[in-house]
């Protein structure tokens, strides 16, 4: 086991309000190159019936982090420090009995493979209707009523024959959608959606966005969103988490993070996305660079080596000193607030454009 130190983050706002609050999290795996530092002191809220987006370039953490939550790790070689809690109740010291109890009714995962969620062996209507069963203590007859009205919903065609189906006998946005299915299955009030809907055609994405609102207004569902499509996060977020190799950088509601941006990461990610209003015109300038190796990352700000504007920062701090993140509003950057300001006014903004 490594000694873990404590981090300079500021926790972020707890109170009743918090449904999950997830507080220094730090998670690492053990691999024969030696220790990755996938989660390193990552702290966020969220309240029932909102939903947070999470945004960050392959490998910032984004998956790890909600994995995590669910349990879903291998104790072996991972290391989970930190806490997580959901309702009151701590999930990193929970027993694995208590989290798969958990995952049935309280939280889900749409995941961005569904074979992970999928096993081959059993018929799709079998892997919706018998978690049903356990949890809800419904009859076969209803669980089986309620899996055909669920597939119905995503969009399967013919559901009570497709009930019978095995997952290799649908394609693959099928299985996606039968997978999206068996997450809503139990109404869970914690949802967590790992980049959903990448592999859907626009008309299905829409429906199944419809579907998630649905669960959210009737249950009060608290969600977890990560997608690169910057139109879904306007559309479905509350708030924005900004992640990069494995720390959150800024957090805001959607509306000031992707309106004014403060972290040079997230004006280099802003950038090299297609805005929202879809000018075509309008050139994309990748950041510069690739993600640190998270088995070394850089001291410092982890940013640091792609970042344009560490000159501007006195004392080469970027560089030795682990920016924080304040409560609410935040961004991890050794700036000051009136550079982060001039530099977004003048630098960043006529790029957005
Ligand atoms: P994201 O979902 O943001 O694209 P991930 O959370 O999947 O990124 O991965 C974060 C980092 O953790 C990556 O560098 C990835 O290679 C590493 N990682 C994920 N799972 C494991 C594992 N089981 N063992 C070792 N490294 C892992
Ligand atoms: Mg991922």
């Amino acid at each position: 086991m490594t000694t873990l130190t404590k981090t300079e983050d500021a926790p972020a706002p707890t109170g009743p309000e918090s449904f999950l609050s997830v507080r220094d999290l730090r998670v690492q795996f053990s691999t024969e190159d030696g220790i990755v530092k996938a989660v390193d002191g990552l702290s966020f809220d969220i309240a029932r019936g909102k939903t947070l987006g999470i945004v960050g370039e392959s490998g910032s953490g984004k998956s790890v982090t909600n994995l995590t939550i669910l349990g879903l790790h291998n104790p072996r070689t991972t290391t989970v420090d930190g806490e997580i809690v959901l309702d009151g109740k701590e999930l990193v010291t929970a027993t694995d009995r208590e989290l798969e109890k958990l995952r049935g009714n309280k939280m889900a995962m749409i995941f961005q493979d569904p074979l992970t969620a999928m096993s081959p062996y059993y018929t799709v209507g079998r892997q919706l209707s018998e978690p049903y069963m356990k949890h809800m203590g419904a009859s076969k007859k209803e669980a089986k009523d309620r899996a055909i009205q669920m597939l119905e919903k995503v969009g399967i065609p013919q559901p009570k024959v497709r009930f019978d189906d095995y997952p290799h006998q649908f394609s693959g946005g099928m299985r996606q959608r039968a997978m999206i299915a068996m997450a809503l299955m139990c109404d869970p009030e914690l949802l967590i959606a790992d980049e959903p809907t990448t592999a859907l055609d626009v008309t299905v994405q829409a429906q199944i966005l419809d579907l998630l609102k649905d669960l959210q207004q009737e249950f009060g569902s608290a969600i977890i969103f990560i997608t690169h499509d910057l139109g879904v996060i306007a559309n479905m977020a509350d708030d924005l988490l900004v992640m990069y190799a494995g720390r959150a950088v800024e957090r805001g509601s959607v509306k000031e993070v992707l309106g004014t941006p403060k972290h040079p990461y997230t004006w280099g990610l802003l950038s090299s996305m297609p805005r929202l209003d879809g000018d075509i015109n309008t050139e994309l300038t990748p950041i510069p660079g690739t993600p640190p190796s998270l088995l070394n990352p850089p001291s410092g700000c982890r940013f640091n080596p792609r970042c344009g504007f560490t000159d501007k920062v006195a004392g080469g701090l970027c560089t030795t000193t682990r920016p924080a993140l304040a409560d609410g509003r935040a961004a991890a950057c050794h700036l000051t607030a009136e550079q982060k300001q001039a530099i977004f006014i003048d630098e960043i903004q006529p790029r957005l454009r």
